[in-house]
C-alpha cells in the first residue's frame, strides 16, 4: 500500500518540470490532446510561437493558457507547475499561505492560483459519477452516502447554525476497500437536494446505502436502488468492512484536510474545495501521475477570471 501511495519526489519533479520550456511543452502537448481548436476558424492544427499558439490556416494566435482557468496569467508556467505539484502531492493538500511561501509569491497571488487549480480539479471531477459497474466485470461497489455539516464557528456547539450542508458518498468494494468518493454542497437535506445530488454524482445503476434520514428515500425514487439502515447509534464504526466504515473514513480525511489547510472555508468556495478533495482522493493510487492529470484538468477547464472568481455567488444544488 505504501508503495502505491508514493508520488513524484521533488527531485523527479525538478527533472521533469523544473524548466519553463519543459512546462510549456507538457502543457501544450496535453492541450493539443484535449483538442485545442482555433477560436476563429475551428482548425485543429496549430504551431507554437513562444508561449503562444498560431492557427496553421488563418494565422490567428492565442496564448497556450487561453480559455482555461489559467487565462490572463502572468506567472511563469514553472510557477504553475510547482503549484500543481505542491497541491497534489499530499493527501491533505496545502493552504494558500503555505503555497505562497513555497513559491515566493504574495498571498493574493497564491490564493488566486490555489482557487483556480481547485476549480479545475472540481470541474474535472464533476464529469465523473460513483457507483458504476465494477472494473473488469467485477461486482459493482455499494455507495454509502450521508449528510455532513461543515464549517461555521468552531467551538460553538454542534448545531447546524452557520454550517454548510454537504452530501458525501463513497464506494465500498467487496472486502471493505474504499473506491471513489463524491461530495457536493446542497441547499439542505431535502428530497429535492438528494435527487439533485443523485443525478449529478451517482451512476444510474448505483446501489446506495444510507441511514434512516427521511430525505434519503429520494435516492430510491425513479427506479434507483436504495437501502436504508436505521442505526441506533450515529457513532462511526471503527470496524473495517462494516457499513459506513469507508464513508466515515472519507469524511474524517476531509475534516483532517480542512483543519490542515484552512482556518475557515466560506460557503462560496466549499464546492471547489470538495471537488478538489475528491479529485485528489480518487487519484490516490496514481500519485506519480498527479501533475499530468492536473494539466488535463486545466486543459479541459473553463475560462476563469479574477472578476468571475470574486463576483460569483455560489448556488448549491437542490
Ligand atoms: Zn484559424
Amino acid at each position: 500500500m505504501r508503495a502505491l501511495m508514493r508520488g513524484l519526489t521533488d527531485a523527479d519533479f525538478e527533472r521533469l518540470y523544473g524548466q519553463e520550456e519543459q512546462c510549456l511543452a507538457a502543457l501544450l502537448a496535453i492541450r493539443r490532446q484535449a483538442g485545442m481548436s482555433c477560436p476563429t476558424c475551428g482548425n485543429e492544427r496549430n504551431y507554437r510561437c513562444g508561449r503562444r499558439v498560431g492557427c496553421t490556416r488563418c494565422n490567428r494566435r492565442w496564448s497556450v493558457t487561453a480559455g482555461t482557468v489559467m487565462t490572463h496569467t502572468k506567472l511563469p508556467l514553472a510557477t504553475w507547475f510547482r503549484a500543481m505539484h505542491a497541491m497534489s502531492s499530499t493527501k491533505q493538500g496545502i493552504s494558500a499561505v503555505e503555497l505562497g511561501r513555497r513559491l515566493g509569491v504574495s498571498y493574493p497571488t497564491a490564493w488566486y492560483l490555489h482557487k483556480r487549480l481547485r476549480h479545475a480539479m472540481s470541474e474535472r471531477e464533476s464529469l465523473y459519477v460513483v457507483g458504476g459497474p465494477g472494473e473488469d466485470g467485477g461486482a459493482a461497489a455499494v455507495v454509502e452516502a450521508d449528510d455532513v455539516y461543515l464549517g461555521g464557528e468552531r467551538n460553538q456547539g454542534s448545531g447546524p447554525a452557520g454550517k454548510t450542508r454537504v452530501i458525501a458518498a463513497a464506494e465500498r468494494h467487496q472486502g471493505g476497500r474504499m473506491g471513489h468518493v463524491a461530495m457536493q454542497v446542497v441547499s439542505g437535506f431535502t428530497a429535492a437536494a438528494v435527487k439533485a445530488f443523485r443525478d449529478a454524482c451517482l451512476a444510474p445503476t448505483a446501489h446506495v446505502h444510507t441511514d434512516g434520514l427521511r430525505a434519503f428515500n429520494a435516492f430510491g425514487t425513479a427506479g434507483r436502488s436504495h437501502q436504508r439502515s436505521i442505526t441506533a447509534s450515529k457513532r462511526p464504526s471503527r470496524q473495517r468492512n462494516t457499513a459506513f466504515f469507508v464513508l466515515n473514513t472519507a469524511i474524517a480525511n476531509l475534516s483532517t484536510a480542512i483543519k490542515a489547510t484552512h482556518k475557515a472555508i466560506s460557503a462560496k468556495h466549499t464546492n471547489d474545495y470538495l471537488g478538489a478533495f475528491c479529485w485528489t482522493t480518487n487519484r490516490r493510487r496514481q500519485m506519480a501521475e498527479m501533475v499530468p492529470a492536473l494539466c488535463r484538468a486545466i486543459a479541459t477547464s473553463s475560462r476563469l477570471t479574477r472578476r468571475s472568481v470574486y463576483a460569483k455567488k455560489f448556488v448549491p444544488i437542490g
